[in-house]
C-alpha cells in the first residue's frame, strides 16, 4: 500500500468529499500523510467556481509540481470542481498532473490511485447527477466540530453561478442515512454540528416531495449535540414551520447564513434569484423578531450585470438598514458557461473589486457596532485551545462559525480544554475580534 496526502480547497462541502476520499484510502490500507512531502500520491481536491478559487487551485498544483521535481512527491491527482470544469485545459497546460477525477467520481479514488501507481493516467468523470454515494469520512475538523452535508448539487440556477453544472442537480440524502451519520458524529464526541449543502432549505423536496429541514432540525436537537449550526439557507424558502423549528430549539444557534447576493429587484430577477428587496427586508425583520440576539451571515456579489452607481448605493443602504453582522463580499467574475456572462450591461472587474472594498468598509462598521453592543455581555464560548500569540485562550461563540468568522480571545484563571464550553464576559475588541475573561457558572 502507499502513502497518500490530501490538499482540500474550496467550501465545506468539498471538504466532506476530501474526508470521504481519505476514508476510502484508509480502508484500502493506504497510509494517510498530514503533508505532501514523501507522498506516493498527493490528491489536490480543488474548487473552481470563481477566478480566485481557480488561481488558488492552480497555485497548489504548481507547488506540488515543484515537490515532484524535487522527488518529494511521486504522483499528482487532481479532483473536484476545477478538474470537472477544465479537464482538457488542465491536460494541455499542467503536464505535472498525472490523473484527474471529476465531481461524480470521488468514490473511485482507490482504483484511480492504483492505476496511477501502475503507470496509468486515470481520467474518471462519472455523472454529476448520479445518486449520492453514502461514504464514511475521516473527520478533519477538530473532534468537537463537524460538518453534516445533507444534499448535493443545486437546482436554483442563479444566472452567475456554475455550481449546478459542476455539482449536478439537487439530490437530498436519504433521511435515515443523514440521521445515522449524525448519530455517529454525536457518539464520537462532536458538540457542534454544522448543517451544509448548496441550499439546505430544499432538503427533502426531491426525494420526499416536501421540505424536511424543520423535521431534521428537531431530530438533530434530540441527539447529544450542544450546538446545531445552519449554513446556506436560501432566502425565499423560509416558511413559518422552518422559523418555528429554529426559534423553538435552544440547541439551534441564533446564527443564520442566508446568502442574498444582492438586493436590487432588477438584478435579483436578472440573476434568476427568487424574492425581491421587499421580501428580503420583511424576512430579516421576521427573523429578528422571532429569534432573539440573531446574528445573520450572508454572501454578496458586487459588480453584477445591471449594477450601476445607484444600485450599488442601494446595496450599501440595504446592508446599513438590515445590519447583517457577517458578510462574505465577492467582486463579480463573469464565468464562461453562465447566462450572466452573456449580459452586456456591467462594470469591469476593477470597478467590481473597488465596490467590493467599499462594501467591506460598510460591513466593518456594522461589525464594529455589533462588537460594541457585545461589551459586558456574557456568552458561551466553545474553547478551541490555548493561543500562544495572546497568551490566553481562543474560541467561538454562537456568533462565529468555523473558518469564515472571527474568534474570541479570552483569559481564564484555570486551564480551559479544547472542546469545552466556557462562559466568557466580553470586555474588549482586538483587531476587530472580541476579547474577554472567563467567568464562573454563577457569575452573570
Ligand atoms: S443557490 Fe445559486 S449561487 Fe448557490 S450554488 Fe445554487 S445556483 Fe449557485
Amino acid at each position: 500500500m502507499s502513502k497518500v496526502a490530501f490538499i482540500s480547497l474550496g467550501c465545506a462541502k468539498n471538504l466532506v468529499n476530501t474526508e470521504q476520499m481519505m476514508a476510502l484510502c484508509r480502508d484500502a490500507g493506504h497510509t494517510l500523510l498530514g503533508a505532501p512531502e514523501g507522498a506516493d500520491v498527493v490528491v489536490v481536491n480543488t474548487c473552481g467556481f470563481i477566478d480566485s478559487a481557480k488561481e488558488e487551485a492552480i497555485d497548489n498544483i504548481l507547488a506540488m509540481g515543484e515537490l515532484k521535481k524535487q522527488g518529494l512527491v511521486r504522483k499528482i491527482l487532481v479532483t473536484g470542481c476545477l478538474s470537472q470544469r477544465y479537464r482538457n485545459e488542465i491536460a494541455e497546460s499542467l503536464p505535472e498532473v498525472d490523473g484527474m477525477l471529476g465531481t461524480g467520481s470521488y468514490g473511485e479514488i482507490v482504483p484511480a490511485i492504483d492505476e496511477l501507481l501502475h503507470g496509468g493516467a486515470p481520467q474518471r468523470f462519472g455523472s454529476i447527477h448520479a445518486p449520492i454515494e453514502e461514504l464514511d469520512r475521516v473527520i478533519t475538523t477538530p473532534p468537537y466540530t463537524a460538518y453534516l452535508r445533507i444534499a448535493e448539487g443545486c437546482d436554483n440556477h442563479c444566472a452567475f453561478c456554475v455550481i449546478p453544472s459542476l455539482r449536478g442537480k439537487y439530490r437530498s440524502r436519504q433521511w435515515e442515512n443523514v440521521l445515522a451519520e449524525a448519530e455517529k458524529l454525536a457518539a464520537s464526541g462532536v458538540k457542534e454540528i454544522i448543517v451544509i449543502a448548496q441550499d439546505i432549505t430544499r432538503y427533502g423536496t426531491d426525494n420526499y416531495g416536501r421540505r424536511r429541514l424543520p423535521e431534521l432540525i428537531h431530530a438533530l436537537c434530540r441527539m447529544d449535540f450542544h450546538w446545531v449550526r445552519l449554513h446556506y439557507l436560501y432566502p425565499d424558502e423560509f416558511d413559518d414551520e422552518l422559523i418555528d423549528a429554529i426559534a423553538s430549539e435552544p440547541k439551534v444557534l441564533n446564527y443564520l447564513d442566508v446568502p442574498i447576493q444582492h438586493c436590487n429587484d432588477r438584478i435579483l430577477s436578472a440573476m434568476n434569484r427568487r424574492g425581491d428587496k421587499a421580501y428580503l427586508l420583511a424576512l430579516f425583520r421576521r427573523l429578528r423578531a422571532r429569534i432573539p440576539g440573531l446574528v445573520l451571515r450572508t454572501s454578496i456579489i458586487t459588480g453584477l450585470p445591471y449594477e450601476g452607481e445607484a444600485e450599488f448605493e442601494e446595496l450599501c443602504d440595504f446592508l446599513r438598514e438590515v445590519k447583517i453582522e457577517r458578510a462574505g463580499v465577492f467582486p463579480y467574475s463573469p464565468e464562461e458557461g453562465t447566462r450572466a456572462a452573456q449580459m452586456e450591461n456591467r462594470v469591469d472587474e476593477e470597478e467590481a473589486r473597488r465596490r467590493a472594498e467599499l462594501l467591506v468598509d460598510v460591513q466593518s462598521r456594522i461589525m464594529d457596532e455589533y462588537n460594541e453592543r457585545m461589551q459586558g455581555e456574557v456568552v458561551e464560548v466553545l474553547c478551541e485551545g490555548f493561543d500562544a500569540a495572546s497568551m490566553g485562550f481562543v474560541g467561538r461563540s454562537y456568533a462565529e462559525s468555523v473558518d469564515i468568522d472571527g474568534k474570541i480571545y479570552f483569559s481564564a484563571e484555570r486551564d480551559c480544554a479544547a472542546g469545552e464550553f466556557v462562559r466568557v464576559r466580553i470586555t474588549g475588541v482586538m483587531d476587530g475580534e472580541l476579547t474577554g475573561e472567563a467567568v464562573e457558572e454563577d457569575e452573570t
